[in-house]
């Protein structure tokens, strides 16, 4: 029987794109194949994500595309999933007829029903008065979803879902619910099946991974001793994001430290500069705290990469507090940052507390003012590995055709060298001759051993 066609379209983080991967797989089990265009489908998911955009406008604007396509193809379907979903629910048919069917945040298992639910009415031509949709209140388990993963060496694996923090401007917790952990063996067991793969490199997602395991009953059940665990397992490169700055334990440090198979990159969300703003963001930790967790970071673990996310712009934030931000981001000299405008979003206790103060202009000049200054100490900090050699695990041609390859090092800088195609998916040994904002580049100087090709059994 001919696959149906599905194409997904997702919006926002890692976690979200893992999800898309679980929709692809559990959809595969029911006659789905994946294409990479809409034209192409018989089914169109948006998997959404409101945590560092507002992309209503958008999937509204894509949700008219798809109107247009159904005219040609009326059989297509369109479903609309996560954090938008999750907080507007209903209210997404009123404002697109092309959406066919909602689901919230933990309720991926149930598009097959959906699916089913729809089959059935336009077989018996009811018309859609009760909308098809399925949305659990509070999103409270962590499915259990048999992933199509994009990659055949580099797989993402959910260790939490969910937040219990409620950062005051965060919308998280109010989306994806309260933190939920999965069990410490239900990770070991699918790190350790991804190694009997082949896997190289996975990455473990959490929205705030140091919180791990606060939510079940067993003091035992750490973010600490689950890495432990997992650097029993053969996989060269484990990698975990995101780190919470008033979470992060010293234990964490204490197995970075160590020489494993745990990667020396941490991604923590440092958000401002100001002990004000930080206590009006309920960040639970100041300036000079977080200056000295960089500082004992970079102390104890050699070739540490630490990038952050910066808000610029919070209503209670004055040129003071944005000059805080600007000295810490000159004294912690991070490798990277994802620094973005404010924007409050219903349900949190910023957009009720404070009105959006800071004109739209000067949140852009902040932002840029803020760009610039860590373009110059990226560049500054990538140009530290000149002259050294760094193992990159390849992971496709940077342009198509150019005949350079890019990759990352284990502490994720993006590394850029003449290459092969056979070389996609290994690691190659880089000397780096120079350095920019965009990363390193150099010359492979140890090429992959190719693996023996499996030796036939006589018959
Ligand atoms: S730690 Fe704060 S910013 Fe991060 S997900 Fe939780 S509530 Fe949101």
């Amino acid at each position: 029987m001919e696959r149906k066609k599905l194409y997904i379209k997702t919006w926002g983080c890692q976690m979200n794109e893992h999800k898309s991967e679980g929709i692809a797989g559990l959809l595969a089990q029911h006659g789905y194949e994946l294409v990479d265009r809409p034209e192409e489908a018989d089914l169109i998911i948006f998997n959404t994500c409101m945590v560092r955009e507002k992309p209503e406008e958008k999937i509204f604007s894509e949700a008219g595309m798809v109107r247009r396509l159904k005219e040609r193809k009326p059989h297509l379907l369109l479903g609309v999933g996560g954090c938008v979903a999750q907080a507007l629910g209903k209210k997404i048919f009123e404002r697109s007829p092309a959406v066919d069917f909602v689901f919230g945040s933990s309720n991926i298992s149930d598009i097959p029903r959906l699916l089913e639910e729809l089959e059935a009415r336009r077989q018996d031509g009811r018309r859609r008065d009760e909308p098809v949709m399925a949305i659990s209140k509070i999103p409270d388990r962590i499915e259990d979803l048999p992933f199509v993963r994009q990659s055949r060496f580099q797989a993402k694996v959910t260790i939490t879902e969910g937040c219990s923090n409620f950062c005051t401007f965060c919308i998280v917790p109010y989306t994806t619910g309260l933190l939920r952990s999965r069990l410490p063996g239900d990770v070991i067991r699918e790190v350790s099946e991804l190694a009997a793969q082949g896997y190289k490199e996975v990455q473990l997602l959490g929205q705030n991974v140091d919180s791990y395991g606060r939510d079940l009953d067993d003091p035992d059940i750490t973010f600490a001793n689950l890495l432990r665990a997992l650097t029993r397992i053969e996989i060269p490169r484990i990698r975990f994001t995101s780190s919470h700055p008033k979470d992060i334990t010293p234990d964490v440090i204490e197995v970075l430290a160590e020489d494993n198979n745990i990667c020396e990159h941490v991604h923590m969300a440092v958000q401002s500069g100001s002990d004000k703003v930080l206590r009006d963001m309920r960040r639970g930790y100041t300036k000079e705290q977080f200056l000295e967790l960089v500082h004992e970071l970079k102390k104890r673990v050699p070739d540490v990469n630490i990038t952050t996310d910066i808000i610029v712009g919070f209503p209670t934030e004055t040129e003071r507090d944005f000059e805080e931000t600007v000295d810490l981001v000159k004294r912690a000299r991070f490798g990277g940052a994802y620094i973005f405008k404010y924007s409050p979003r219903p349900k949190t206790v910023s957009y009720y507390k404070w009105p959006d103060a800071v004109p739209p202009e000067e949140k852009q000049r902040r932002l840029e003012h803020l760009l610039q200054l860590q373009k110059r100490i990226t560049a500054e900090e990538n140009r530290k590995y000149v002259g050294r050699t760094v193992e990159v695990l390849v992971e496709g041609e940077a342009k198509p055709g150019s005949g350079r390859y890019l990759g990352k090092t284990r502490n994720k800088i993006t590394t850029i060298f003449p290459g092969r195609p056979e070389w996609v998916g290994e690691f190659v040994k880089v000397r780096v001759e120079e350095a920019s904002v965009a990363g390193l580049f150099g010359a492979v100087v140890e090429a992959p051993t190719p693996t023996p090709a499996p030796t036939p059994t006589p018959a």
